[in-house]
């Protein structure tokens, strides 16, 4: 591996770079970033969990002038958990440019807000083609001025649908701009998309072999009529701290949610028939350790850089090889190892050929799980009904909560600030503590309403 030092960034970008610990380059961004930053196009074969943001993110940034209050970057992303997620990894890296405004726009929320912000001008957008266009449609998104277009997870964008959305939305968009398409695999159809939409571009594929064996992927055979049970005995066997469960159905997803709940198990679902709120809360609840499990259908988990996934568990096996990549590449991110377990059927063993060659099947029966064990989260959520745009940041609450209510620092876990919400993730033994002092207390002179999730 690589130095960023090697690269020519901006002083302000390699140190800022340097205090989020971003010291070796992964691959793609070893392979991609000297012909990035010169202004090639690209066009990069890449698996989730590669570090594909930072990229685009990094010669996306070096080419926007703050000064002009132009739309001068644009990253369409498949949904909107991802577009949010982009957004705020690229304000990470980017948080040295002062002034620098990133807006996302994507769908599931109302037009107006964004249209709003949209009038206050913005440097970078990150959003779903679907509402991308429905802003140019209604004239309130002007792209001409673009400098850098990004596809990420393109194939994921075409398998959606998108094709000529995407196509449509690249009428609007400056002709002299460089182009960055990154997607997981490389077939026909994102072939012809990428001709028809990059200039000599430089191809890059990272091949997965290297990565492939952090992730021990391990088969178990089940009896279709006693799944549930022999999942129970699996999760008490690996007791993973922290778990991505993936079903092929909403439906499976509820019922299984549902029945780890009733065993007592820290559960919660992630599907698409939940309104925004409810995606948003889960995510922050699983991310912050207040869930152990996070049991979710492919749509909904797609691109979701969710760190410290220490097992997936495809509950179903996925439909096609490339769900079965993706889903397996919630674990062993940025070259961590992880775990992949997958139920299979007893009486269709045959499938797990299609996943891999010389697969690991193994028998429950073999297993010595412990009876009584359930999977707990260590943490809790509490809530707080004001955030960014009150001024609220974390440092006042971390002060509230350790000065005024005489918690420890390490009883706090993750703070998540959103725009009108706070969400502090609190150790369980400390929660009732944390919550009646936070009733009867303020934070910066004001009284908030505090609730637990
Ligand atoms: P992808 O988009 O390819 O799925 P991400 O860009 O979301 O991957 O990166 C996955 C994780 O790896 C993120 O948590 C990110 O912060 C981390 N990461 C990316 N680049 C580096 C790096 N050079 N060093 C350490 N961690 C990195
Ligand atoms: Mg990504």
């Amino acid at each position: 591996m690589n130095n960023f030092e090697k690269l020519k960034l901006s002083p302000n970008m390699l140190q800022n770079l340097k205090d989020m610990n971003f010291v070796e380059m992964t691959e793609i961004q070893e392979q991609s970033l000297p012909h990035s930053l010169e202004g090639l196009d690209i066009i990069a074969q890449a698996k989730t969990g590669s570090g594909k943001t930072l990229a685009f993110g990094i010669p996306l940034l070096q080419n926007i002038n703050v000064k002009s209050f132009l739309i001068q970057a644009l990253i369409l992303c498949p949904t909107r958990e991802l577009s949010d997620q982009v957004a705020t990894q690229i304000r990470k890296i980017a948080r040295f440019q002062h002034n620098l405004k990133i807006l996302t726009l994507s769908g599931g929320v109302p037009m107006r807000p964004q249209i709003k912000s949209l009038e206050h001008g913005a440097h970078v957008i990150v959003g779903t083609p679907g509402r991308i266009q429905d802003h140019l449609g209604k004239q309130t998104l002007n792209l001409k001025n673009v400098k850098t277009l990004v596809l990420d997870e393109a194939d994921r964008m075409l398998d959606m649908g998108f094709y000529d959305v995407i196509n449509h939305i690249l009428e609007s968009v400056s002709k002299k701009r460089q182009t960055l398409l990154f997607s997981a695999t490389y077939e026909e159809n994102i072939k012809t998309l990428s001709k028809n939409i990059t200039i000599n571009p430089k191809f890059i594929t990272i091949k997965q072999e290297q990565d492939k064996k952090l992730v021990s992927e391990i088969f178990y055979k089940v009896q279709r009529d006693q799944k549930f049970e022999e999942l129970l005995k699996l999760l008490r066997y690996y007791k993973p701290l922290s778990i991505i469960m993936f079903c092929n159905t909403k439906i499976a997803v509820q019922e299984v949610t549902n029945l780890l709940q009733d065993a007592g198990f820290s559960a919660l679902d992630l599907h698409g028939d939940l309104d925004q709120i409810d995606r948003t809360e889960t995510l922050i609840q699983f991310a912050n350790r207040s869930c152990a499990i996070l049991i979710a259908t492919d749509v909904a988990a797609r691109g979701l850089d969710i760190k410290e996934v220490d097992m997936v568990m495809n509950y179903d096996l996925p439909r096609d090889i490339a769900s079965y990549t993706h889903r397996i590449g919630r674990t062993a991110r940025a070259g961590k190892s992880g775990l992949a377990i997958s139920l299979v059927d007893k009486n269709h063993l045959q499938k797990i050929e299609d996943y891999k060659d010389n697969p690991d099947i193994r028998e429950i029966e073999k297993i010595n799980p412990d009876k009584n064990i359930k999977l707990l989260a260590p943490m809790k959520t509490l809530c707080i009904n004001g955030g960014k745009k009150d001024k609220l940041r974390a440092g006042d609450i971390l002060g509230v909560f350790c000065v005024a209510i005489g918690l420890l620092k390490e009883d706090i876990g993750k703070i998540d600030l959103l725009d009108r919400y706070t969400y502090v993730s609190i150790k369980k033994e400390a929660f009732q503590k944390a919550i009646k002092g936070l009733q009867n207390t303020k934070i910066k002179k004001r009284s908030f309403k505090v609730w637990s999730l």
